[in-house]
């Protein structure tokens, strides 16, 4: 079985305010604790150099999510990056991206996330309108985006998402053109789009069912996801992924890693991590959520794994189709026969076929692979597998 390139994601909790749609593992402190929380990343890091499985294995990328790793000192961040590379030693022309949100970086900071070893960022936008980005309760205005973009480029990062949003109660067609053409102007080398959703738990959800917004409906929908695509491809950026656009060779490695069903180190409060073990199975953990919990035991024992499972070889083949199927370029099955000792029709033949008939999935040589009237089905088809 192929070893797969080794990814590390370091999850940094704190926010300034929780957003209403939030479900991410953020959690508002007024002055996080950075010593404590470094001390634990960084046994942390320890713990899992030390297993078997990581050894000999340099990393390929590094992610800094959150949360808003964008709060942390950038000299936390390139000690961080610092010990990482001694522990496990880095691949050539490493990406290592951080998640930056405007109105909390500004020309100083960005300037030290650069030298500290960072070389591609990513900017959670959400929108470039003022009532949309009250309503969605960020702490940036669409100026702040002007300056940090301009802030980021002038200190040398020629690598930059922007994530945005669409899908907002009331917001028109061409309210979400707008503000993906004044996007556009940024000339970012990325942009992520993803459409709004009501997860359970937030805050949304909880004023959604006491008075419903007006989202869009299924038809709706799909003229934002088409719309976009269509500018974005008109703009020269390829769906390298079903929400996710690139010039051509900046697609995000890390991203890329998840759907191509690599195996990756996740430190910090709530990160996760996953592995391929030795006989086909698949190993996923997930840390304690809170950071203090998190610092505490990890500072104790070197981990603070929270839950965890193995997945069989069939569940874990089912999960490779499930990520693989997000690619604009699909599932590669030479790879996957050679990961999971058969090839993607042996595994899923009856599951898989009337989608191949439907012409939603085409084969392309050894690549399967969603055709343009199967993308907006992605999620039916992938759920088609899952055992
Ligand atoms: S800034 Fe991001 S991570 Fe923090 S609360 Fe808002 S959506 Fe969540």
């Amino acid at each position: 079985m192929p070893q797969s390139p080794l990814q590390l994601y370091i999850h940094v909790p704190y926010c300034i305010h929780k957003c209403h749609y939030c479900d991410f593992n953020s959690h508002v402190r007024t002055q996080p604790d950075w010593q404590v929380y470094e001390q634990a990343l960084i046994a942390e890091l320890d713990y899992w150099a030390n297993q078997k499985q990581f050894q000999n294995r340099k990393l390929h990328s590094i992610f800094f999510g959150g949360g808003t790793p964008s709060l942390a000192p950038a000299s936390l961040i390139g000690r961080v990056l610092e010990h990482a590379q001694n522990l496990f030693g880095f691949e050539n022309n490493l990406e290592i991206t951080l998640e930056a949100n405007p109105g909390t970086v500004d020309m100083q900071a960005f300037q030290g996330f650069y030298q500290a070893g960072i070389n591609r960022l990513s900017m959670g936008v959400q929108s470039l309108n003022h009532n949309e980005l009250q309503w969605l309760e960020r702490i940036h205005n669409s100026d702040e985006v002007y300056q940090a973009f301009d802030a980021a480029r002038r200190a040398g990062f020629n690598n930059i998402n922007l994530d945005f949003m669409y899908g907002l109660p009331q917001q028109s067609l061409e309210q979400w053109q707008q503000t993906l053409y004044a996007g556009l102007q940024f000339d970012p080398e990325h942009l992520s789009c993803y459409q709004l959703t009501v997860e359970p738990h937030t805050k949304l959800a909880a004023r959604h069912a006491a008075s419903p917004y007006k989202l869009p409906d299924d038809e709706t929908s799909l003229n934002f996801f088409h719309q976009t695509r269509n500018m974005l491809a008109d703009a020269g950026y390829s769906a390298y992924e079903i929400s996710n656009f690139a010039k051509p060779d900046q697609y995000c490695r890390h991203n890329d890693g998840y759907w191509l069903y690599h195996d990756y180190i996740g430190i910090g409060a709530g990160a996760s991590g996953k592995w391929d073990t030795s006989n086909g199975s698949t190993y996923r953990y997930s840390n304690s959520r809170t950071p203090e919990t998190y610092t505490a035991q990890t500072i104790q024992k070197g981990f603070a794994i929270n839950s965890d499972e193995t997945l069989s070889i069939q569940q874990a083949a089912a999960e490779a189709v499930w990520v693989g199927l997000r690619r604009k370029n699909g599932i590669d099955d030479v790879w996957f026969k050679q990961r999971f000792g058969q090839s993607i029709t042996d595994y899923f033949k009856h599951e898989l076929e009337p989608w191949l008939n439907d012409n939603k999935l085409i084969w392309n040589n050894r690549q399967l692979h969603l055709t343009e009237s199967g993308i907006s089905l992605a999620d039916a088809i992938a759920e088609s597998v899952i055992v």
